[in-house]
């Protein structure tokens, strides 16, 4: 007898990307059998109508071990997440692993190491505009090394928000995590808005140290008018073989924080940006759209709140995932209920939406490929990705038909509503949403990265 059995549905296997209506039975945290023939369980689900999915991987997320935020992802299919991403993570990784394992938590997490913070930090080199010397440097260089030791599975960068970082810099990092085979996802820098030296020097450090670059929420970076050149480069590049992928989101205007080097004042003359692209995303004046006299105010009483910058064309978002090397992903961060930006409950369903109902420009089972197998391989997280005997019981059951995000900008709607067609997400085996309902589960794990 299995603990759960899923019976009926259509299973989505991404290796071959195909789908076939199979049986599912689940041991414990394990699948434990593919079947031909309907299962019986402790518990026995009729998934007629639905694809069963191995859960969905979101390689860029802010989540970082807050509950809410964690709530939103799995109720849209999300059952791993990466975080520490932008160049921000937890200050002493090891401490926040040993937490999270003890408190549970309701998705599996990855983290990466935050090149801002905690290692610029650590080093002293806190004003985002000062450039590192060479041992300032060599220290963030151990300090990531001691990180990647940890378990954290790679180094982020968040070049937009340290301005003073140059390019050795990031050579520096991204040699130490190339030597122990782990990632670097970088934002890359914004206040160069209208060229596109930032993708130049990824692609460069990538061509100095060998590391894996993932270029994180790509059409955030680039819309306005850049994707397809940056994408064209990004082609040339992998044509001559250098390791970069991608990750885009669903939604071209991005939110961040309001006291970054991107809301500066300077930044925001500088690139020509009209105050009535930006609407806040959090706090007291959350919804509202932007104007010279909140600006001062906001900078002077609130600086630490969010705030989205709309620009680009939906076809954008649509070009980057395209890519056989792109993988969505939210930018999902920690905002109270009600708040925030809709990538933080609308991203995956609207990416199936879109990208394949109604556009038509994935297939679903290239879809489901690009959200889970494809991220696993990327970031190596053994186990994840495929639904095959000994992997384990992340799966994500949905409807094709009636999948659809219910998240809005805050001026036009729920920022938070959860979507619709996901009647049932397992982690780690444990039914953490059930008949569309969240479970308050605590069935995630860390992923602790191990050397090889
Ligand atoms: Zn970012």
């Amino acid at each position: 007898m299995f603990t759960t059995a899923i019976n009926h549905g259509l299973v989505v296997d991404t290796r071959q990307k195909k789908c076939r209506r199979l049986h599912i039975g689940l041991q414990g945290s394990k699948i434990a059998v593919v079947s031909e023939t309907p299962l019986q369980g402790e518990r026995t689900i009729d998934a007629s109508g639905y694809y069963v999915s191995p859960g969905f991987i979101d390689v860029h997320g802010h989540i970082d071990g807050a509950p809410y935020p964690a709530e939103l992802a799995v109720c849209q299919g999300v059952t791993t997440t990466v975080g520490g991403n932008c160049g921000y993570s937890p200050e002493n990784l090891g401490g926040f692993f040993d937490e999270q394992e003890k408190r549970g938590f309701p998705i599996h997490q990855a983290m990466l190491v935050g090149h801002g913070n905690p290692l610029r930090h650590a080093v002293g080199v806190d004003d985002p505009y000062a450039r590192a010397n060479r041992r300032q440097m060599d220290q963030m260089a151990a300090l990531a090394e001691e990180a990647l030791l940890q378990g954290a599975c790679g180094i982020s960068f968040g070049l937009d928000y340290v301005p003073g970082c140059d390019i050795e810099e990031v050579t520096t990092l991204a040699k130490v995590a190339a030597k122990h085979n782990r990632i670097c996802p970088v934002h890359t820098r914004l206040l160069t808005e209208g060229d596109l030296y930032s993708l130049f020097e990824i692609i460069k450090v990538a061509e100095e140290t060998g590391a894996h670059m993932l270029i994180s929420h790509f059409v955030y970076q680039y819309c306005e008018g850049l994707t397809k050149d940056a994408l064209r480069m990004v082609d040339k590049a992998r044509g001559r073989g250098l390791p970069i992928h991608i990750d885009s989101g669903m939604y071209t205007n991005w939110a961040t924080y309001f006291d970054t080097a991107t809301f500066s004042y300077e930044n925001i003359c500088h690139n020509h940006w009209k105050w009535e692209q930006m609407v806040v995303a959090t706090g007291p004046y959350t919804g509202q759209v932007m104007d010279e006299a909140l600006f001062f105010h906001m900078k002077e009483v609130c600086p630490h709140e969010s705030v989205i910058f709309f620009e680009g064309q939906e076809q954008e978002v649509y070009d980057c995932l395209v890519k056989d090397y792109a993988m969505p992903s939210s930018d999902a961060g920690s905002y109270e209920k009600g708040q925030g930006h809709p990538q933080i409950a609308g991203s995956f369903p609207r990416y199936f939406r879109k990208m394949v109902r109604e556009e038509k420009l994935l297939s679903l089972e290239e879809a489901v490929y690009k959200a889970t197998l494809l991220p696993a391989s990327v970031f190596g997280f053994a186990g994840k990705g495929c639904i095959e005997p000994g992997m384990d019981a992340d799966l994500t059951v949905f409807s094709l038909e009636e999948i659809c995000d219910r998240a809005d900008y805050p001026h036009l709607g729920e920022p938070d509503a959860k979507p619709l067609g996901i009647p049932y997400v397992f982690v780690d085996g444990a039914c953490a949403v059930d008949a569309g309902e969240y479970q308050s589960c605590r069935s995630g794990k860390i992923i602790r990265k191990q050397e090889k």
